[in-house]
């Protein structure tokens, strides 16, 4: 089996937003490394937690839930990143704090009616859909600002931001074009609901596109737990 450092794996990460950051001429503590687990084990995401990674994202609604609750006594951070099905928002809204996928107000409606009560509400991001035919996820750019102010209305949500997944691309001018489409719509959004703060793009393999094209969360996986 391939032997994985998880700490150091994420201090190099962690060095490449660095870098990219100052590039950007942006404080690095304005961008949060999100560690992508789906489909790792207990044993890893605890190396992480001893290096000090707080936040963790995943894909499949069980595995997320059953993760969170296993390691609730460690106060850790739960983003959910995959697709959201109908029948997965009530897992979904008793256990995790963030939200990176929301593209229809009937899920948003869900999760708001089942978030519990004593918790606070949960950070949404809405995806958009920036790279047009090469996916079905996320919403058409155009749709976006309509369902941010009917997610924003909602008591047991919190609007934070936007979410994409841009299709793969070689090299950063290649990887920066459509992140940089991203930012008109950023605008408009941010237009209507000023208070939002949250860009999550950026993965193992263009988290130094996203820095630079201003994302404030990345999401990576491979880059710290070792390819899936
Ligand atoms: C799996 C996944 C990631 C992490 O991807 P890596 O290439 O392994 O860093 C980030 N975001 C989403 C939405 C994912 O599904």
């Amino acid at each position: 089996m391939e032997s994985i450092n998880v700490a150091s794996n994420l201090a190099a990460v962690t060095k490449r937003i660095q870098t990219a950051a100052c590039q950007a001429q942006r404080e690095p503590s304005s961008v949060t490394l999100l560690a992508v687990s789906k489909t790792k084990t207990l044993a890893l995401i605890a190396e992480a937690v001893a290096a000090g990674q707080r936040c963790f994202g995943e894909n499949y609604a069980q595995e997320a839930a059953q993760k969170a609750k296993t390691l609730h006594h460690l106060n850790l951070e739960w983003h959910f990143l995959g697709p959201v099905q109908s029948n997965k928002t009530q897992l979904l809204a008793t256990h995790m704090d963030w939200i990176h996928t929301v593209d229809r107000e009937k899920i948003a409606l869900r999760l708001n009616k089942q978030r519990p009560n004593h918790l606070a509400p949960l950070n949404i991001c809405l995806q958009v859909n920036i790279s047009g035919e090469a996916s079905k996820a996320g919403l058409n750019p155009k749709d976006i600002l309509a369902l941010a102010d009917s997610v924003a209305l909602l008591p047991n949500l919190r609007l934070r931001g936007l979410m994409a997944i841009p299709a793969p691309a070689d090299g950063l001018a290649a990887q920066r074009a459509p992140l940089r489409a991203l930012q008109a719509v950023w605008k408009t959004v941010r237009t209507a609901h000023p208070h939002l703060d949250t860009l999550s793009m950026g993965m193992s393999a263009d988290l130094e596109a996203a820095v630079l094209e201003g994302a404030t969360i990345v999401r990576v996986g491979t880059d710290i737990f070792g390819a899936r």
